[in-house]
């Protein structure tokens, strides 16, 4: 059966209130196969959700981050329930610049996947090596890692996989179709028989329409997650007519 591609954005810290209704006044989707997610920030979660009920049926709202308890003494966090209760469908667990700016351990993301998840939230989990660890030659290991700690236990029944090669988020160096494509399947293999055939596996990395084609013709690259190429409407409408095309 054909996985369905999943088309999100990851706006990080980016756009202001009149940038993101900018947007959207400017963003084309038409009907068509693929998934289409946006991770916003948070102050404009509950706006984008009812903006995508009136305008754009196929958009689904995601969160850039969660934190594992529900409520209690964590200034400047958000929790699962909270973004569950604005409407959103998605959460971004795991994002190298979590891990690496924020300090998110594999044992924190597992947590923050486990109350995602009891919340209803689907994750998107993020994973994936430094250079320095690639050149290495300790690529395969890091993302194994990653995803054991990470994922742990959890049913992987709401869970979505984006290997995002930390060399290649934001610098423009995407990974070769074929660079990626080996260690989709290498992820692929690590699954449970139960998911191995439907689990989603996105591919983020300075993705933008010019290689996006050629990444999703790979058989185990089922998406992709869009930091810089999903800031302007023009350039991720572009991506979802391709992401469409690819599933038709
Ligand atoms: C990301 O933010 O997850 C990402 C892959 O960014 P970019 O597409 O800009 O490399």
């Amino acid at each position: 059966m054909k996985r369905t591609i999943i088309v999100a954005g990851n706006w990080k810290m980016n756009k202001t209130r009149e940038e993101v209704n900018e947007f959207l006044n400017g963003l084309t989707i038409e009907e068509g196969d693929s998934e289409v997610i946006i991770a916003c920030a948070s102050p404009f979660l509950g706006e984008m959700v009812k903006r995508a009920q009136t305008s754009f049926p196929r958009l689904k709202v995601s969160a850039q981050n969660c934190h594992h308890e529900a409520s209690g003494a964590f200034t400047g966090e958000i929790s699962a329930s909270m973004i569950r209760s604005v409407g959103a469908e998605v959460v971004i667990i795991g994002h190298s610049e979590r891990r690496s700016n924020f300090g998110d351990t594999d044992e924190w993301i597992n947590r923050k996947c486990a109350s995602a998840l009891e919340e209803g939230l689907r994750v998107i989990f993020c994973c994936g090596e430094t250079l320095d660890e690639r050149e290495a030659g300790d690529h395969f290991r890091v993302v194994e890692s990653q995803i054991r700690k990470g994922l742990g236990d959890h049913d992987l029944e709401n869970v979505i996989i984006a290997y995002e090669p930390v060399w290649a988020i934001g610098t423009g160096v995407t990974a070769s179709p074929e660079q990626a494509e080996e260690m989709h399947a290498f992820i692929r293999s690590l699954l449970e028989e139960s998911h191995k055939g439907s689990m989603r596996i996105l591919y983020g990395g300075s993705v933008k329409p010019e290689n996006f084609k050629e990444l999703l013709a790979k058989p185990n690259i089922d998406g992709g997650l869009v930091g810089g190429a999903s800031l302007d409407a023009e350039s991720f409408g572009h991506l979802v007519r391709i992401g469409d095309m690819m599933m038709s």
